[in-house]
């Protein structure tokens, strides 16, 4: 969706209220995440000074991602609250002007879908976990190690455990 930004730019004190739908179906970051739940997003755009507005976003996006650890699907819930200010084109170029990337502005325009791309790259969690226990596939026969044991050696010593006993032995030797 495009909002004109024109009156905000211009109107001292201009307060303008917006809803938007969300267009997007699915988020491309390495992969594709398909959108499973969303609503739609309620924007505040306020006139600051002449020739400088801030555009506030509220709003929740549901995905669908696979587990980091099993693969399982996770729904995953982002409450996105993107916060920008914006100058108008022909402010853009001025140096002093202290202003966020504006890659989501065409021209007078405030582009909602690119905003809110932008907003979810940034806010795209680092970890999806099913579960904060989720105990993963086993590497020797893929078998969900959250659905039962496999009986599968997988003994690999853990690196912490290895850290920990260096340090007892340090321990022992002082
Ligand atoms: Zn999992
Ligand atoms: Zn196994």
């Amino acid at each position: 969706m495009l909002i004109n930004l024109s009156d905000v730019f211009k109107e001292q004190g201009k307060v303008m209220k917006v809803t938007t739908p969300v267009e997007m179906n699915a988020f491309r970051l390495g992969q594709k995440y398909e959108i499973i739940e969303k609503n739609d997003f309620e924007w505040t755009l306020t006139n600051i000074e002449p020739g400088r507005a801030k555009v506030e976003g509220k709003g929740r996006i549901s995905f669908k991602a696979p587990c980091d650890r099993c693969l399982s699907d996770v729904k995953v819930d982002l409450d996105l609250a993107p916060e920008r200010f914006v100058v108008p084109p022909e402010k853009q170029s001025d140096e002093d002007e202290e202003v966020d990337d504006l890659s989501f502005l065409e021209g007078y325009e405030l582009n909602t879908e690119t905003l809110l791309y932008n907003e979810l790259m940034e806010n795209w969690p680092a970890k999806i976990l099913c579960k904060e226990d989720c105990k993963g596939l086993c590497p020797v026969c893929g078998r969900n190690l959250n659905e039962g044991e496999c009986g599968c050696d997988r003994f690999v010593p853990d690196p912490r455990l290895a850290g920990i006993q260096d340090l007892f032995k340090r321990m022992k030797e002082v």
